[in-house]
């Protein structure tokens, strides 16, 4: 039995079978093919050239629209060289005569090519050679999307155990049959963690390299309350946790009780209770927990559980269905939040040393024009459906912020013009998670409806520490004196100015911070569906002037560890059964 110690991210336990992927890296192995794979191997290899070229060729068209037919010149050497009739015949030979793996070969062939233009004389050479290894993660990338894709197509119940997962691929997991999944790398802020709370899957992350000790079809258990991850168990461990989902399960019938009651405090001061989503399915899953409608729809997961871009009718139909199935409940729908952790098939800037600093969320929005306008004229068509409000992600500066209204603005001329129906009243806000917005929120004042902290963002920028990286996850936490400092600055403004303002990052779905929330003065939060009945039992139990007082006793200390130790201690006093 080996036990191992991760980050854990979405509660649950699965005991099961496991699903490796080891592929990350491109670390590529010499493996021999089988006589009779032969055949398949090289229509593999042939689908792979065909998708990378007709990704490129999407490539070419985008930046010749936007850059001008020079600018696109390389895509097209691209191809050709991808298409060049020798290397083709290289490949098929190596495959066939020596049954080497497709990515074997791709990688040995396209390696010596690069070595042979390094070693001749000229200026342009480097750059050639640079194109040849362009070429090849490519073609890589695509052989090993197709094994990666087999992932959504997986029909026999396993835990996935993975180097790593993208948010696009945990997204296209079906929750079915896959139980749980645990990754070498990633924190508890990364994008693929969420999507595990939204499948409501348990999920470890972060545990470091583990996979060579473990073979497909093993045993192993996933412990998402405590981040353990145990292979090979023995029959008394599997007894143990077979015992806890048992009761795990009489907990959250207990739960759903709560359902239909109000979210108050036991002082009655209501208390707004909404479910966050990614896909539109979700918004049964928070009906069915009791939510008041739904205070953040990721519409950025459309664009990443496909290969294109959603067209306008695609994406307004999403919207229209999920605002029509909240029935009149509020739902906010944020734009796209692409980049860092989560990127769909376009070119990704090759020079982003520091994805999560550069060209993410509102920023690449207002750099692709066209996708934001589109998307502003799909939420603004189905605004006539429902309750919608829009969202503005990652504001960092009032220029930004006038930036994304006035591209709003033309999209509701375009439509005015055009005689399409939308809600002209429709409410315009935006999400608070860099410091820089926090410290000038005074005039954001003036021009949004409404605020809602994003603390997944507002963490790691106010404390410098990557959300997804594991190595420094343990300084990645709300708990520290400075996020509770700038939450506080926030909200006291937001009153001030009189514009509503909610929660939507990860704090506000744990018990643990429900009473410093209340007590900073929030009356609305949106949290994870599967943490609504759990919130909402907090809710119910606390009174607004203990909430006060912990707030005001939590922001004079000094340490995250100080402030969890605390919180924990009042949080047990109202309700001593809830494990935090
Ligand atoms: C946040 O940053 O807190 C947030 C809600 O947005 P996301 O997690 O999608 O970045
Ligand atoms: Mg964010």
């Amino acid at each position: 039995m080996e036990r191992l110690q991760g980050i854990a991210v979405s509660p649950g336990v699965a005991i099961g079978e496991v699903l490796v992927l080891d592929n990350e890296g491109f670390r590529i192995p010499r493996r021999f093919l089988p006589r009779d794979a032969v055949e398949d191997e090289l229509e593999r290899l042939h689908q792979a050239i065909a998708a990378a070229t007709a990704e490129i060729e999407r490539h070419r068209v985008r930046v010749s629209e936007q850059l001008g037919k020079d600018s696109a010149a390389i895509f097209s050497a691209h191809i050709q060289m991808l298409n060049d009739r020798s290397l083709r015949h290289k490949l098929e030979e190596m495959i066939r005569q020596r049954h080497y793996s497709p990515e074997y070969s791709v990688s040995r062939a396209l390696r010596h090519y690069a070595k042979v233009i390094q070693s001749l004389d000229g200026d342009y050479m480097p750059e050639r050679a640079t194109d040849i290894f362009d070429i090849e993660k490519r073609l890589l990338r695509h052989l090993f999307g197709k094994r990666r894709e087999e992932l959504a197509h997986i029909n026999a119940e396993v835990l996935v155990l993975a180097h790593t997962l993208t948010p696009s691929e945990t997204s296209n997991l079906n929750p079915k049959y896959v139980k749980g999944f645990v990754t070498e790398i990633g924190g508890a802020g990364s994008h693929t963690a969420i999507v595990a709370e939204a499948l409501g899957i348990p999920a470890v992350v972060g545990i470091g390299p583990f996979l060579t000790n473990v073979s497909g079809g093993e045993t192993a258990i996933i412990d998402g309350y405590q981040g353990l991850v145990i292979l090979h168990p023995d029959e008394e461990t599997i007894a143990r946790y077979r015992h806890e989902v048992v009761q795990y399960r009489s907990h959250a019938a207990k739960l759903e009780k709560l359902r239909d009651l109000p979210g108050e405090t036991a002082d009655k001061v209501r208390i707004q209770l909404l479910g966050n989503i990614e896909f539109p399915y979700e918004v049964e899953q928070c009906q069915k927990r009791g939510a008041d409608g739904i205070g953040l729809y990721r519409t950025e997961f459309l664009f990443l559980s496909r290969d294109t871009e959603p067209t306008e009718e695609e994406q307004t139909a999403a919207y229209t269905a999920v605002a029509t199935a909240l029935r009149g409940q509020p739902v906010v729908m944020r734009t796209i939040d692409l980049g860092a952790d989560k990127m769909p098939g376009m070119p990704r800037p090759d020079d982003e040393a520091n994805p999560f600093l550069g060209l993410r969320s509102i920023r690449l929005a207002l750099k692709n024009p066209e996708m934001f306008r589109t998307q502003l004229r799909a939420i603004l068509r189905a605004s006539t459906a429902g309750n919608i409000s829009i969202m503005f992600p990652l504001i960092s500066t009032l220029l930004e912020l006038k930036h994304a209204k006035m591209v709003l603005r033309e999209a509701r001329e375009d439509l005015e013009e055009e005689g399409t129906p939308f809600d002209k009243d429709i409410k315009v806000g935006m999400m608070v998670e860099v410091p820089s917005a926090v410290l000038m929120l005074d005039h954001f004042a003036e021009e949004v409806d409404f605020f809602s902290i994003g603390t997944n963002d507002l963490i790691q920028y106010a404390l410098a520490v990557d959300r997804s990286n594991k190595d420094v996850a343990g300084l990645y936490t709300g708990s520290d004196p400075s996020v509770l400092r700038l939450i506080n600055m926030a909200i006291q403004v937001a009153k001030k100015h009189e514009v509503p303002i909610s929660m939507c990052g990860q704090m506000s779905g744990n018990p643990l911070y429900t009473m410093l929330l209340l007590g900073l003065g929030l009356r609305s939060l949106s949290v994870t569906p599967a943490a609504l009945p759990e919130i909402k039992q907090v809710c119910r139990r606390v009174d607004i002037t203990s909430c006060e007082r912990v707030a005001h006793r939590a922001l004079e200390l000094e340490s995250a560890r100080d402030v969890k130790t605390y919180l924990k201690e009042e949080l047990a006093k109202f309700l001593p059964e809830l494990p935090v």
